[in-house]
């Protein structure tokens, strides 16, 4: 027997019908003697309705009332889905991020868990009931309700998983696993079986959505393995687990693209000691994460200072940027929305020398120009025109032969 949490997204309980599905896929399980715990998100699409109510009141919307109007998406999935079970004859228990607690921090929209108490849930377990928990949300130390970023109920269902200590977290999603790249947007994306957690987080931060960051953070920490897997057939999905000699024979495993940042540049500052803590100390005191920097030099000790910050982030952060040039004299602050970030992704990079280079000679064969890069050991990426992400992924997942059985 063994101990499953299972999270299911946001198109898998879009509506009631879909619910009853999951339902009765819930009981399955249930009936085959394992023991299982339910993570649910909102139905596909609230929570951005929600936020675009927030947003008709507020050009900025205050984040602490922001997270009270999104946990209620969750909220309703997880009734509904115990009264789904309970109609079929089980029992179910629905739990709100307070009432376990889901304990995090305090950083509205986007807090980190500290702590999850186990003995509800077990209570609820050692009853024969199935808990149902409300993901993305929790509670800070004062009491207010948090959430965890978009995506966020699969990192609370692998924290879940590795607090009740399971067998493996089952991530059910709209595709059959992790893909080569996203299936959506390439139709020639394969389905991997085994990926390394390692590989999975550089996808995950390089914007392949299928699972959020942090909760790869927690599985990789944590040894948990992850199934993502389709909640609409009953097909193996992809396994997430520890890195083995096999996966290093493959060059490049994945291609990602994220249209979610934008780029901040910084013109004609006095290059001088202290400069970059001035620009950056700001931005990061205001919880905002940047991710690429480029400093280019000009003539007559001035630098341009260049760098990107998640879209949701760019008006708050050049409003801080503006602040700053002003202070330490720099000539402008020059923000650009249409930009995008591609990346290849693979283990088996950093026993190879060239694929940067590859990399670049497959964009500019398709004549896509490279605004800014950035490598580490196992990835490269490079931000280019918005407009072309389509064109580069395909290109790029053709090139390193992804779309073949056995690439080289
Ligand atoms: P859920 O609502 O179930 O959490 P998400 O929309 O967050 O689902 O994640 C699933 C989506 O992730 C897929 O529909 C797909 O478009 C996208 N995706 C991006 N990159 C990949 C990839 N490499 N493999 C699979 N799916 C991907
Ligand atoms: N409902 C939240 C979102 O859409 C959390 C999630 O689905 O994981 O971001
Ligand atoms: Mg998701």
């Amino acid at each position: 027997m063994a101990l499953v949490v299972q999270k299911y997204g946001g198109t898998s309980v879009a509506n009631c019908n879909r619910i009853k599905r999951v339902a009765d896929r819930v009981i399955r399980r249930k009936q085959q003697g394992d023991d299982v715990v339910v993570v649910l998100s909102a139905m596909a699409g609230q929570t951005n309705y929600l936020i675009s109510l927030a947003l008709e009141m507020q050009s900025q919307p205050d984040k602490r009332e922001l997270d009270v109007l999104l946990s209620t998406g969750e909220q309703v999935t997880i009734s509904l889905f115990s009264m789904a079970v309970k109609a079929r004859g089980l029992d179910a228990e629905s739990f709100l991020g307070y009432q376990i607690p889901i304990e995090t921090d305090a950083a509205h929209t986007k807090a980190r868990i500290r702590n999850i108490p186990t003995e509800k849930l077990k209570r609820a377990i050692s009853q024969g009931k199935i808990p149902v928990v409300a993901g993305f949300q929790g509670v800070d130390e004062i009491g207010d309700i948090t959430t965890l970023g978009r995506g966020g109920s699969d990192t609370t269902a692998v924290a879940v998983a590795v607090a009740l200590g399971a067998d493996v977290c089952e991530i059910y999603t709209d595709v059959d696993g992790v893909y080569t790249t996203d299936p959506n947007i390439c139709p020639s994306a394969r389905k991997i079986d085994r990926i390394s957690y390692e590989e999975m987080l550089e996808m995950a931060s390089l914007g392949a959505k299928v699972l959020e960051i942090r909760s790869v953070e927690f599985a990789m920490r944590y040894n948990m393995p992850l199934h993502v897997r389709s909640s609409f057939s009953e097909s193996p999905g992809t396994m997430v687990v520890k890195e083995d000699e096999s996966m290093e024979d493959v060059l490049v495993s994945a291609v990602t693209y994220s249209r979610d940042e934008a780029r901040i540049t910084v013109k004609k500052v006095p290059d001088k000691p202290g400069i970059a803590a001035s620009i950056f100390n700001p931005i990061s005191d205001a919880n905002i994460v940047v991710d690429m920097i480029i400093q280019n030099t000009r003539e007559g000790n001035l630098t341009d200072m260049t760098f990107t910050v998640p879209k949701g982030d760019f008006q708050q952060a050049l409003e801080i940027v503006e602040r700053t040039a002003k202070d330490i004299g720099a000539e402008s602050v020059v923000g650009d929305k249409g930009i995008a970030k591609v990346s290849i992704v693979g283990v088996g990079m950093r026993n190879h020398a060239g694929v940067a280079s590859k990399m670049f000679d497959i964009l500019a064969k398709h004549g896509v120009n490279i605004l800014m890069i950035s490598t580490s050991e196992i990835k490269v990426s490079c931000v280019i025109d918005e407009k072309f992400t389509e064109l580069a992924v395909r290109a790029l997942h053709e090139g390193f032969g992804l779309d073949k059985e056995n690439q080289d």
